[in-house]
């Protein structure tokens, strides 16, 4: 049986670590030492190191965790990340076979340009998707544009309902509170609020989320829904109808929340 666990890195970074009782794999190792630190602590030899994108706060760990592995490190192609020894593109396959785990590569270009996401079955269906996808929000747009982004979500929320998401970062309680404005009629918002409150205060993660969850509460990914398409109107003072429009208005609207 599987165990996906999370390291808490940085201020509100997640590395994760899927493994079974001898090995890991890890994704997006912003630092190694924690990393590390668990290995040993649960006696884990690393089998792999699978890279989302280019940011330091996910690639930072590397070179400290090669020096100590010597794993194949997978990414997507961009000459800025240390040491990729496999580049990977849309529906590539990883086949972890200490894991009995297979990743497929989906790219979900938007918050960077080389950002992809790892797709994998395993008794639970699994997504590693790094900064773009969040609970109840998305990545920035830093590289690539509100069509690609669009894109690569409805990419994401097309996929099975039970789909367990790993998002890199702990976004939660800010998002929802994001997510309440835009979309305020929106009941499952308020539980998953008092869900996250509470998770929050015992210091407990509010990662994994789920598609399903995510589909019904996202405004990101619910840029059809006459509330969410509603609200933006709303906050630009103009019709808009263009889902494409309703997430870049969304997003510029978050961005100074
Ligand atoms: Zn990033």
């Amino acid at each position: 049986m599987l165990k996906i666990h999370p390291i808490p890195a940085f201020k509100d970074n997640y590395i994760w670590v899927i493994h079974n009782e001898n090995y890991a794999a890890v994704i997006d190792p912003g630092t190694a030492h924690p990393v590390i630190d668990y290995l040993q602590y649960e006696k884990l030899q690393l089998v792999a190191i699978l890279i989302t994108h280019h940011h330091n706060d996910h690639t930072g760990g590397i070179i400290n965790l090669l020096n100590k592995f010597n794993v194949p490190v997978y990414g997507p192609h961009n000459e800025s990340i240390p040491t990729l020894s496999h580049h990977v593109k849309e529906n590539d396959e990883i086949n972890l076979e200490a894991l009995s785990l297979t990743l497929k590569v989906l790219e979900t270009p938007g918050h960077t340009t080389d950002h992809i996401v790892y797709y994998g079955v395993n008794k639970i269906k699994m997504l590693f998707c790094g900064d773009t996808l969040f609970a109840c929000g998305c990545g920035r747009l830093f590289e690539g544009t509100a069509q690609q982004m669009v894109n690569s979500l409805k990419k994401l929320s097309n996929l099975p309902d039970e789909t367990m998401v790993y998002c890199t970062h702990e976004y939660t309680l800010e998002n929802v509170r994001f997510a309440r404005t835009v979309e305020p009629g929106n009941l499952t918002l308020q539980e998953l609020e008092a869900t996250a409150k509470e998770l929050r205060k015992q210091n407990i993660p509010t990662l994994p989320t789920t598609i399903s969850k995510e589909n019904a509460t996202n405004p990101f990914l619910r840029c059809d829904q006459p509330e969410v398409i509603q609200g933006a109107c709303k906050h630009l003072g103009q019709t808009l109808s263009e889902p494409t429009h309703i997430f870049s208005t969304l997003r510029e609207w978050k961005n100074n929340f």
